[in-house]
């Protein structure tokens, strides 16, 4: 059976109610689990424990980690859409306590999933709905231990936190594919930005415009993530991402269908397989009427679920020619790169 993490303090991850993120997500889903017969012997629903201070320092500075144990006190925000809520900083912990037991579990040789995702928070900072980054400290876990990791983030919003904390670290592969940042927090992900000193050319960022539909990303996947993935061959992929790539999502604008949220798993378990990985699904992060459902199509795809999958309209096919020039944008990621993977 899959590990699956998850427990009930995570709906304590919550802003207020005015909030764009809404934490009945976590509880709505595990009764989506639950209620599917089919999926009773595919995942094993287990208790994520909260993460250690130590594990924390991991990518975090004590400095920062303080400030926000204080900030639950005092009130306030570490930006303007993330204030510290009581409660808070525990639940984000509990997240990454799940993302480093789902690691540990994938790292030997097989897959695990956690509700988790948290990629905006840096080392010495938080934004963008992000207290801990259970991402780069499930990576840097596996980095303390000699294993090379791959994140590849799915997200709609560039995982501007984590590519900082690796910018210049080459044993994490970081590969981003979200919206153009010119058009969407958090303004980061430029084709330009591919690490720096010994990182050079280990950060690989992919924007895609506006209304981006799945034979963009399985053009841009073919031609960029699955050569370098090869290429750099990961001990550990952790694919991170909830369903803000979707066309229903109320904050971002790419266009995503169903289909294509299923293939997202299904690619990363295919690379997984061919390079021999242990496999980490992260997904937390949607907003709007369809999250979890789009959650369980990237379930779908990875695990090759039998169920059906969420109904919905059908905006491209796999195989379709790209369009929104984003055959310039691969051209000349290429041309950045070249220098460093046989592309
Ligand atoms: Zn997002």
């Amino acid at each position: 059976m899959i590990p699956l993490y998850y427990h009930e303090d995570y709906r304590k991850y919550s802003f207020g109610t005015l909030h764009p993120f809404d934490p009945v997500r976590f509880p709505r889903f595990r009764e989506l689990l639950r209620g599917k017969e089919e999926l009773k012997d595919v995942f094993e629903i287990k208790e994520a424990v909260e993460a250690t201070h130590d594990d924390l320092s991991l990518v975090h500075t004590m400095n920062y980690i303080n400030k926000v144990y204080k900030m639950e006190e005092t009130g306030g925000r570490l930006s303007g859409d993330t204030p510290v809520k009581k409660g808070a900083p525990a639940a984000a912990r509990r997240i990454v306590g799940g993302t480093i037991q789902a690691v540990i579990d994938a790292s030997q040789g097989g897959s695990a999933v956690n509700l988790g995702g948290l990629h905006h928070a840096g080392k010495d900072y938080g934004e963008g709905f992000c207290l801990f980054n259970d991402v780069a400290i499930g990576a840097h876990y596996m980095v303390e231990k000699g294993k090379k990791v791959c994140i590849f983030d799915t997200d709609a919003h560039q995982g501007n936190g984590t590519m900082d904390i690796f910018y210049e670290d080459p044993r994490v592969l970081f590969v981003s594919l979200h919206q153009d940042p010119a058009t969407l927090y958090p303004g980061k992900g430029y084709v330009h930005e591919i690490g720096k000193g010994g990182g050079s050319g280990y950060t690989i960022n992919i924007p895609l415009p506006i209304d981006a539909k799945t034979s963009d990303y399985t053009y841009s996947i073919k031609e960029i993530v699955e050569p370098i993935v090869a290429e750099f061959s990961p001990d550990l992929i952790i694919r991170n991402g909830g369903s803000d790539p979707h066309y229903s999502d109320t904050l971002t604008d790419l266009g995503l269908d169903m289909c294509g949220m299923e293939y997202l798993g299904a690619v990363t378990k295919m690379m997984a397989e061919k390079n021999n990985s242990g496999h980490v699904e992260l997904m937390l992060s949607g907003y709007g009427p369809r999250v979890i459902e789009g959650w369980l199509a990237i379930l779908k795809g990875a695990f090759s679920l039998d169920i059906d999958l969420p109904s919905d309209k059908i905006l491209s096919s796999p195989g379709e020619l790209p369009g929104n020039k984003v055959d310039e944008t691969i051209e000349e990621i290429k041309d950045m790169l070249n220098s460093y993977w046989k592309l």
